[in-house]
């Protein structure tokens, strides 16, 4: 059977499944050695060369959702955007970057390139100029991610592919908010997509996990920097994200549905000033948004009125946790003015957008009329 014309489930579900050829059991078994024959093997395996049964099967299933050749599993979302980065960059070389950009990801390339001599400019905004103003001569690589944390921006991912093959650069996507369940950077034309599985490739808040994908010739030169940088995942975590991604697609899909569900809510609701989410007409790149996502993903935001304590709304929901992390089945919220904005100054924050009574949602799979319940008892206890 051919794998391309597979749905999103049966991929999910049966892509990279590491047979059991002695028992004939119904899933993968587990492989935990970290040693193993070394005479007249056609392939030296070894946990650090990505290459044990568990870590080259799941990576398959990672390829096929993501409609390309190959793919590495790693032990982090840092450790998979830090090796996708430095096999493509060394010194004198240029990244250009999208300004608002996971907090790790900035940390990263702000606290590290400069001890390797790589140059980096963020950008100005996230259109398509913003990129093409920041090229340089020795530019290698333009990153981008797209829906953006928190304001959930779209950024035009075909025409940044176009952009990266007209100036002869390469381009990257972190793609982890919409998930390969409502967007395929590789069908667009961007060349390495990358994502913190701890998110919904997991989806169960119990993982921490990093994957890229991409074709042959751009894995094998991450692999080879991989396999010196050594962030891999252990097998025993690759076999419960394995398990994990099997119910992917029912999970993205069903949060998703919820997500369009709660944004209309809550953009009706009195005590809500603005309402972040791609999927409402009223989002200024709705239209881009609807041409390169299959769904609008299931995280948004939104701005409780003034006079409602952004802080005591966290703390009166009953069943919406405030979570620093995201994407699991359970709903969760955080103020990105205490968590991922925290560092910039009031002014900063009001240039970016971010204002105290902003909220980020990741919504679950939980009944809509709950998590509705839950939001209008919070706000109710507040007045
Ligand atoms: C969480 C996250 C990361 C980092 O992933 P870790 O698994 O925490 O290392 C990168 N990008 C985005 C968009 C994230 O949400």
């Amino acid at each position: 059977m051919s794998k391309k014309k597979l749905g999103l489930n049966t991929v999910c579900t049966h892509v990279g499944e590491v047979k059991d050829e002695q028992f004939k059991g119904a899933v993968s078994p587990m492989y935990l050695s970290s040693s193993y024959e070394f005479l007249d093997v056609e392939v030296k395996r070894y946990p650090r060369y990505f290459n044990t049964p568990n870590q080259a099967y799941l990576a398959k299933k990672i390829a096929a959702l993501e409609h390309t050749e190959a793919a590495l599993i790693f032990g982090s979302g840092m450790a998979a955007i830090s090796t996708m980065f430095l096999a493509f960059l060394k010194q004198g070389d240029h990244i250009v970057v999208q300004n608002t950009l996971y907090g790790g990801t900035v940390n990263f390339i702000k606290e590290e390139f400069p001890k390797y001599g790589i140059e980096y400019t963020f950008t100005n905004g996230y259109k398509v100029k913003d990129f093409d103003q920041a090229i340089k001569p020795n530019t290698k690589l333009i990153h981008i991610e797209t829906p953006s944390n928190p304001l959930m921006t779209i950024t035009d991912i075909k025409a940044i592919a176009k952009l990266g093959k007209a100036r002869g650069v390469l381009t990257s996507i972190d793609n982890t908010f919409a998930s390969p369940v409502n967007q395929h950077p590789m069908d667009l034309g961007i060349d390495m997509v990358m994502h913190s599985a701890t998110k919904y490739l997991g989806g169960h808040s119990d993982i921490l996990a990093g994957v890229v994908a991409s074709s042959e010739a751009h894995i094998e030169r991450i692999w080879n920097v991989g396999k010196n940088l050594g962030g891999n995942l252990s097998d025993m975590t690759v076999w419960m994200l394995e398990r994990s991604m099997k119910t992917l697609g029912l999970r993205v899909k069903a949060q998703t549905k919820n997500a369009l569900k709660m944004a209309k809510w809550l953009l009706k609701h009195p005590k809500v000033a603005k309402v972040y989410y791609p999927g409402l007409k009223s989002h200024p790149e709705y239209q881009l948004a609807k041409s390169q996502m299959s769904g609008f993903g299931a995280m948004l935001s939104f701005e409780l009125v003034e006079g409602l304590d952004a802080y005591q709304f966290q703390k009166a929901l009953l069943l919406i946790k405030s979570s620093m992390s995201l994407a699991g089945v359970e709903s969760t919220v955080i103020s990105p003015h205490l968590t991922s904005h925290a560092l910039l100054t009031q002014e900063e924050r009001d240039a970016v957008g971010i204002s105290d009574q902003l909220i980020r949602f990741s919504v679950g799979i939980e009944d809509v009329k709950d998590l509705k319940a839950d939001i209008k008892q919070a706000i109710a206890a507040l007045q």
